[in-house]
């Protein structure tokens, strides 16, 4: 059944969280089925969370590494990885039998239920090496014991970029070669930056784009929008196309419109 489906998304900080409204909001508004639910840390602020209770069915607090976990010395040696595990802690979520996990910085222009016929584990290719995937958007299946599994082998081997990717690349290593329905379209996950690095591309499939991925250092929430005019203003050092323009304007429309009024 639907219910013991879910998107899961994960905010460690209330700047984060701005990025999971807006996500969450996206879901909504494209009616999806599927119930909501939002990783947090300890330091969302109390504010936040009643904010994020009103757009998402479930906020689960998790704390960044779990002491109780036999890895956690080995943990412990690589501070840098601690947001990395918190994203694996979605493998916990053992009360929904399937879920997609979609990054904070990604954002929905239709309804993405389908995704729920994917099984564990699914993912879009990486734009910059098409054979790993990108981990900002995946089919999983909660499971206490692949969530050990997980951890264990992070602190055996950590991660080849430093980050949950790497790892979970490595993890789930015959993703490449091994299934061609677990690879999503790359419309299930488009780097909003790789827009110009195949622009013919983009003019002939761009249209059917189905989530937005904002990835890289500079997310929308970065960016300054100008309220009156809709319009995301730009500096002089940044050259955005205009498509990559017209995806924040669509992320600072729903935060303005949905997310703001939240805020005050
Ligand atoms: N994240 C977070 N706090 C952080 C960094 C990352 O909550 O300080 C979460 C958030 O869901 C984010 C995801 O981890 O979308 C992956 O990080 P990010 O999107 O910044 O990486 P990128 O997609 O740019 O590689
Ligand atoms: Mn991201």
């Amino acid at each position: 059944s639907v219910t013991d489906q879910a998107f899961v998304t994960l905010a460690t900080d209330d700047v984060y969280c701005q990025g999971a409204l807006v996500l969450g909001q996206s879901l909504r508004n494209h009616k999806t089925s599927r119930k909501l639910a939002v990783l947090i840390t300890p330091e969302v602020s109390s504010g936040m969370r009643s904010v994020l209770s009103s757009v998402f069915d479930e906020v689960i607090e998790v704390s960044v590494l779990d002491s109780a976990d036999s890895v956690h010395l080995a943990l412990m040696q690589r501070p840098e990885l601690g947001v990395t595990f918190t994203k694996l802690r979605c493998w916990t979520l053992t009360h929904y039998s399937k879920c997609v996990f979609m990054d904070a910085d990604t954002l929905v222009l239709c309804n993405v239920d389908e995704l729920f016929d994917r099984e564990e584990f699914s993912a879009a290719p990486d734009s910059g090496w098409p054979d790993c995937f990108n981990s900002g958007v995946f089919v999983f299946r909660p499971s206490l014991k692949t969530y050990r599994l997980l951890l264990q082998f992070a602190a055996e081997h950590g991660s080849f970029d430093g980050g949950d990717q790497g790892l979970l690349n490595s993890f789930f290593s015959n993703w490449a070669t091994a299934d061609i329905g677990k690879h999503l379209p790359f419309l299930y996950n488009l780097s909003s930056s790789s827009v110009y690095t195949y622009v013919p591309a983009f003019n002939h499939f761009g249209r059917d784009a189905k989530v937005v991925h904002f990835l890289g250092a500079t997310k929308p929430w970065n960016y300054k929008y100008n309220l009156q005019t809709k319009r995301v203003m730009q500096d002089d050092t940044t050259a955005e196309s205009f498509h990559q323009l017209s995806f924040l304007a669509l992320w600072w429309n729903i935060y303005s419109a949905s997310i703001l009024p939240l805020l005050e």
